[in-house]
């Protein structure tokens, strides 16, 4: 699991939303901001299928809309981790509080707040949630366990001799094609690296070295060179810059 939603995972493992219904209305900005976070999707997602149709009122909101719709300063809205939405069904108090209550018991739980006794009048029937972001060490066992399964290795999350020494590394420019690139893209991409235009193609194309080359930037490696080694598959100082 990525910190945001991948394109391609919009009406596919999470069949009933589409990204566009989090898009910051204002029509000034790119939409999304970084993205929407996977970890208040997958939640809303469970949402939906134990109660059916939601509608997201309010998702992803840039600085200058959240501004001026009068959301708080830090309000998760504008980091992609908060959306308003309304249940069917759901118009009453004791409904909207119950489902605060259910919410406080998910598993990325921030925060959530409702209309109670006229203190937010104008989140009317809605229900506010924030997820946190998914934990960086979850996110780094999930590539681990989707390098392995590329790879052929036990898959444990752990990434021990065996894996690294099967783990390929590339010395050659462009073009190297291999199945553990696409693990390697999915985990950058989900920690806020830019894939550039190709985006997760499972190819070392030009775009995928610039990438790596920001990556042994950002860790301060000296050797920056934008080529993939073995050492790299077991670093996990990157997740402490995010
Ligand atoms: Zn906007
Ligand atoms: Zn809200």
């Amino acid at each position: 699991m990525g910190k945001y939603v991948l394109d391609s995972e919009w009406g596919t493992k999470y069949p009933n939303f589409k990204k566009a219904e989090f898009k910051c209305p204002c029509g000034k900005c790119n939409g999304y901001g970084n993205g929407i976070a996977t970890t208040l999707v997958e939640t809303l997602q469970k949402l939906r299928n134990k109660y059916g149709k939601l509608q997201i009122t309010s998702g992803y909101r840039c600085p200058a809309h959240n501004k001026a719709v009068g959301g708080s300063t830090n309000s998760k809205h504008t980091k992609g981790q908060a959306a308003d939405f309304y249940l069917d069904g759901f118009n009453n108090q004791s409904n909207r509080v119950n489902m605060v209550n259910e919410l406080k018991k998910t598993k990325y739980y921030n925060y959530s707040y409702t209309n109670v006794n006229g203190n937010h009048p104008n989140m009317g029937n809605v229900v506010h949630l924030d997820t946190k972001l998914e934990d960086t060490d979850d996110a780094y066992k999930t590539f681990v366990r989707n390098l392995q399964e590329a790879i052929g290795a036990n898959v444990d999350g752990i990434a021990g001799s065996e894996t690294v020494s099967r783990a390929p590394t590339r010395s050659t420019s462009t073009g190297w094609n291999h199945k553990a690139v696409r693990p390697l893209q999915v985990y950058l991409k989900s920690l806020g690296y830019d894939l550039g235009k190709c985006g997760v193609d499972g190819k070392f194309g030009k775009d995928m070295k610039a990438c790596i080359k920001k990556y042994q930037k950002d860790q301060g490696l000296s050797i920056v060179d934008g080529v993939v080694t073995a050492k790299m598959y077991t670093c996990k100082k990157l997740l402490k810059l995010y």
